[in-house]
């Protein structure tokens, strides 16, 4: 296809000012960039006005559990969004054996409420069937770390034997061999949650040899943010030379926002120190996961309902929650409140569960999709006290019930996360089949651009356009994207910088934003006026080597 766009406004995602231009696009690439330029036979696109940006990239999807049911990525692709970093927080498609069949029915798709219907032996198996099917958008891989573990040890609790570690680190190293990404860990979520840092470093070391990344959703965003997360991650950086890449980064719970600026000052000194760090964000205060994902522990997955169940069970559950809460929220509290016996402060965290915990989404009950905890169980389980009814709800919905929290985050932490040069946006949306999502899913990027860019101009648009796009092409190793320049493939995104916002919400996730005219992907248009054309022209990305 050529395709001229006339007049636009360009930022080309390095950083630099925008300028008038022209750009002619053949075939798949930026083939011209240059005033008053002609084309014989292309189809010419008059962008008076308008912002011409390279797609975005977004660094943290969870795009790929569904992809191939929902192909052509619409969620993403209206963002302006063209290549999808899939694979995260330790959790894919690939690679599966049986024993990851089985935690993936058993766990993931009870804590996710994501119907993933079919796994794949290798992840090239799976980038097969989604060429074959053809996608929307561009997908760059991971190597989901919870596959890799469950796929030699199953789910038991305790540091791999030798030989088991070698069969670990070869699966990564034929992974990357055929063009994964890196690694991705999820260290709150078994099995990376009982997994030892010793043996992340090893993995890494494979994944280092390849100049990959390391991808972690860290073991702790809360009070410990700093010694059980970015120490942690600073540690397998050193130890395995490995490239390392902070997912969705944040201080959660109020008592860790006063922990930002030391986050901030870790992270800087590691990259003084020539540690290759980065990280990303959502710009949401409500942060979104799954209700049993965080409070259920691996055991009660073994047999779900029956556990959910048994009275005894059920004590040890709550006992388990309790605990949890108190070492990854409360641990820091001052004094004081520390010394409030535990019934008083269950009945605290319980009243705070209910007005602060916001149904984002169940299996079964719709109707209370959007509502808070407290209500939802009132209209639901009228006559149990709040825990009974929080338990039966779990095991009632089969434990797909996705949440969001409210005042996880505070918007001052975001923005002074935000402004740092080596933070990056990533989504950490779904593609839903049905029912609703949080507001990410549809409304990052747009979202940046309306509320961070044009409202509150935490940072120019060009250095927020760098962001969405240079930035993480060079941290990912894409040498082709991320850039408006000749010979770059021609993934772009048009938008009047004037009007485009987010609508999602997080009563209605699923909607679409505004101001964005026109979306190119691989030279293909695929969104025009607004519009999903149903071209489906992603490619599946292969990481080439990176001599560090
Ligand atoms: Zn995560």
């Amino acid at each position: 296809m050529e395709i001229l766009l006339k007049n636009g406004w360009i930022i080309d995602g390095t950083g630099s000012s925008r300028y008038k231009s022209d750009i002619a696009i053949k075939d798949n690439k930026i083939l011209k960039i240059g005033a008053n330029l002609e084309g014989n036979g292309y189809d010419i696109i008059d962008v008076s006005n308008k912002i011409i940006a390279p797609g975005f990239i977004d660094m943290h999807s969870h795009a790929d559990l569904t992809i191939l049911e929902v192909n052509k990525a619409e969620a993403a692709i209206m963002q302006g969004v063209t290549t999808l970093v899939v694979g995260m927080c330790g959790i894919g498609r690939a690679p599966a054996n049986e024993k990851v069949r089985n935690y993936y029915s058993n766990f993931i798709t009870k804590a996710f409420g994501s119907s993933v219907s079919q796994l794949y032996d290798s992840i090239q198996d799976y980038m097969e069937v989604l060429k074959k099917k053809g996608v929307s958008s561009n997908l760059a891989f991971f190597i989901p770390h919870g596959n890799i573990r469950t796929y030699i040890l199953g789910l038991e609790d305790r540091p791999s034997k030798s030989e088991e570690l070698e069969e670990m680190k070869k699966i990564v190293k034929k992974e990357m061999g055929i063009g994964a990404f890196g690694l991705s860990t999820g260290l709150v979520y078994p099995p990376g949650s009982i997994t030892p840092t010793s043996e992340i470093i090893e993995l890494c070391k494979v994944v280092s040899d390849f100049g990959g990344l390391y991808d972690t959703h860290m073991r702790n965003e809360g009070t410990r943010i700093i010694e059980q997360g970015i120490r942690e991650v600073i540690e397998i950086a050193k130890k395995s030379n490995v490239r390392a890449h902070i997912s969705h980064l944040k201080t959660v719970g109020k008592y860790a926002w006063k922990l930002t600026h030391d986050v901030i000052n870790l992270i800087k000194n590691a990259k003084e120190k020539e540690i290759f760090l980065h990280a990303d964000l959502y710009p949401y205060e409500e942060s979104s996961t799954s209700l049993s994902g965080i409070l259920l522990n691996p055991w009660v997955y073994d047999d779900f309902e029956q556990n959910l169940t048994n009275s005894e069970a059920r004590k040890k559950i709550v006992t388990e929650i309790l605990d949890m809460i108190f070492s990854t929220f409360l641990s820091d509290l001052p004094f004081i409140t520390r010394i409030i016996p535990k019934f008083l402060m269950k009945k605290l965290i319980f009243s705070s569960f209910k007005k602060d915990i916001r149904i984002i989404s169940v299996l079964k009950n719709h109707h209370i999709e959007g509502k808070f905890l407290g209500e939802a169980l009132k209209i639901l389980y009228p006559k149990r006290s709040f825990y009974d009814a929080v338990l039966d709800f779990i095991r009632d919905e089969e434990g797909s019930i996705m949440i969001s929290i409210r005042q996880m985050s505070e918007e001052k932490s975001i923005l002074s996360l935000f402004k740092q040069d080596f933070v990056c946006v990533g989504s950490d949306g779904f593609l839903v089949i049905e029912g609703n999502t949080h507001p990410r899913s549809y409304g990052t990027f747009p979202r940046i651009l309306s509320r961070y860019v044009r409202e509150k101009k935490i940072v120019s648009l060009e250095e927020a356009i760098r962001k969405m796009t240079s930035l993480p092409a060079s941290i990912l190793g894409l040498r082709d994207r991320g850039i408006i320049r000749p010979n770059f493939k021609a993934d772009l995104v048009i938008f009047n910088h004037q009007t485009i916002r987010d609508n999602s919400t997080y009563e209605n996730g699923r909607q679409y934003p505004e101001g964005i005219d026109y979306v190119i992907v691989n030279g293909e248009i695929t969104v025009e006026k607004g519009k999903h054309l149903g071209i489906l022209n992603g490619q599946i990305l292969k990481h080439e080597k990176i001599i560090v």
